[in-house]
């Protein structure tokens, strides 16, 4: 629990599961701390969730969790306390005091009903106390219902229920009494209207039988209906700044949320929320959607912020790839970065040439200038790392070509060959940017003696549609037909190719890559 996780989500209901499968499928980190108290905890099934009606709820988080821990989401029991920025990010603390650190949060923590305060109410809810007809309404129809008044909304939630029963009773306990219009639309719909208070439940064995009001009447009945008050759930939210609005119905508070926009993001950047803690009347299927809306948000937020990293950090890149520094830390990192061997295009070109002055640009540890020298070339090899240059004049000691080459150690951009000076000017796999590469080439095609050869080979920008995975420059890449544009015909026999190679690519598949290869003879 150490890690820092792309996401932790707070609650492990619908809303937090749905969210944390997403999020798990998008290959993030996700830690979900549930508690284990979901709403509906108390009900026998969930109803309304297409495809699973009446799943009892702990049946469906257990097969929502088997799902999240499938793709590799983790999920631990346990309360957050606190939460805190840190470090671009948030830490989180426990119950038992163990800190967790998050890039996004995604708080799904639900809500409180907060039920009137009758004896012998709250040991019976969610199972003959109801609160919702959706729930539950279908499995009392046709019984004996009382809805219980606790506010001005009790004359429209025993309109709702008589259309799952002939037998709702208005309990008008301690809210305001009904008015005339009130009065006359509930006679119409045959709703009885019982005064005074509501004392206590009344039980026999296991099951709700009726409601004892204060005058010592007892009302039958099968369900009672009440009207919590829904309560964010977001002491968490406090502490980053975020506090809960009240929802009204009618000019009546009925609850609060946290105020989010239509993906949960809240005010709080980098916070999102879902389900009843964003909306008190989500159901399970609309906590779950909500929770997947918010998991995409979250990773397209991600996203991009790993886009403006990846532009800076590839400024950087591209800003320093080409110094001195930058090469001698690529040499130093390794005894040797290349293979050994000369460039393919290399042999394929000069085997057949008579040896002569050869200039190899960019030399790197010496394959391609003790390939010439034994061949009877007599090189100057450039190159801006000294540990190539070392290395490479080893190759060439061991090779007994040393009399042959002539290091240099030089930046070719800053220190030009001289002109026409050169039988063969070989320059493999130089890619620097546009401007600075058409310059350097124009100097390499100028040290080309008159009947010389200019070689240039780069790899082909066919090679970025391949999976071999090289640095991604696409801006530094050429074909043969760009290089061939800076050299005037009147001079040159030109031949500009993409010449297919095999290589494997990082998974070891075989594949076939390009390189782009120009061939020039200087005719006058
Ligand atoms: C009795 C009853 C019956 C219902 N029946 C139905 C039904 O049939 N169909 C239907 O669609 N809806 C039903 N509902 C509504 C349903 O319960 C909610 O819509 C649903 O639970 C909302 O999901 P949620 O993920 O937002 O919150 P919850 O399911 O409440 O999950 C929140 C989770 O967060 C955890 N948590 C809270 N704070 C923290 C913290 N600080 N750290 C870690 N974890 C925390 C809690 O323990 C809980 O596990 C019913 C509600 C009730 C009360």
């Amino acid at each position: 629990m150490g890690d820092r996780y792309d996401v932790v989500v707070v609650g492990g209901g619908a809303a937090g599961l749905a969210g944390a499968l997403a999020l798990a499928r998008a290959r993030r980190s996700v830690l979900v701390v549930d508690a284990g108290e979901p709403r509906n905890a108390p009900a026998g099934g969930v109803h309304n969730y297409l495809t699973r009606e009446g799943t009892p709820p702990g049946e469906l988080l257990a097969a929502g969790r088997a799902e999240v821990t499938g793709y590799g989401g983790q999920i631990v029991t346990g309360r957050v306390r606190t939460a805190a920025r840190d470090d671009g990010g948030f830490s989180l603390t426990l119950a038992d005091a163990s800190v967790l650190r998050a890039r996004r949060l995604l708080v799904t923590t639900g809500l409180v009903d907060e039920l009137p305060e009758v004896p012998g109410l709250a040991r019976r809810w969610g199972r003959d106390v109801l609160h919702c007809p959706y729930c539950h309404g279908w499995e009392v129809r046709d019984r004996r219902i009382g809805v219980l008044a606790t506010g001005p909304t009790g004359v429209q939630q025993a309109q709702l229920w008589r259309q799952w029963s002939p037998h709702v009773l208005l309990l008008v306990h301690d809210a305001p009494p009904p008015n005339a219009d009130e009065l006359e639309e509930l006679a119409a719909r045959e709703i009885t209207v019982v005064d005074g208070p509501v004392a206590e439940l009344v039980v026999a064995g296991d099951t709700l039988t009726g409601v004892r009001l204060a005058d010592g009447g007892v009302v039958d009945l099968d369900a009672l209906v009440v009207a919590p008050r829904f309560t964010a759930r977001a002491g968490l939210l406090a502490d980053l700044g975020l506090a809960p609005v009240e929802v009204e119905l009618g000019g009546h508070v009925f609850g609060t949320q946290i105020p989010a926009d239509p993906s949960g993001a809240t005010a709080a950047a980098g916070v999102w929320v879902a389900g009843n803690v964003a909306d008190v009347r989500a159901q399970v299927i609309s906590a779950a959607a909500a929770g997947l809306t918010a998991a995409a948000a979250i990773n397209a937020d991600l996203v991009a912020e790993e886009t403006r990293e990846a532009v800076r950090e590839r400024r950087h890149r591209v800003a320093t790839m080409f110094t001195e520094q930058a090469w001698e830390q690529r040499y130093t990192s390794r005894p040797a970065v290349w293979s050994g061997r000369p460039n393919p295009q290399l042999v394929a070109e000069a085997s057949d040439l008579a040896p002569g002055r050869a200039l190899d640009v960019g030399s790197g540890e010496g394959a391609d200038a003790v390939w010439l020298a034994r061949r009877g070339w007599r090189v100057t090899a450039v190159d801006i790392s000294r540990t190539a240059l070392q290395r490479a004049a080893a190759h060439a000691d061991d090779a007994g070509v040393a009399d042959r080459v002539d290091w240099v150690h030089a930046d070719v951009r800053e220190q030009p060959p001289v002109e026409a000076s050169y039988d063969l000017v070989s320059a493999q796999f130089m890619h620097l940017p546009g401007e600075e590469r058409d310059v350097l080439f124009a100097r390499l095609a100028g040290a080309v003696a008159v009947g010389g050869t200019l070689l240039i080979v780069g790899h082909h920008p066919w090679d970025l549609r391949t999976s071999v995975h090289r640095m991604h420059l696409p801006e530094m890449m050429y074909t043969p037909q760009e290089l061939a544009t800076g050299l005037d015909p009147a001079v040159w026999d030109v031949r500009a190719e993409a010449r297919p190679r095999t290589a494997v690519d990082p998974q070891g598949r075989e594949i076939t890559i390009h390189d782009a290869v120009l061939v020039a003879r200087r005719r006058s």
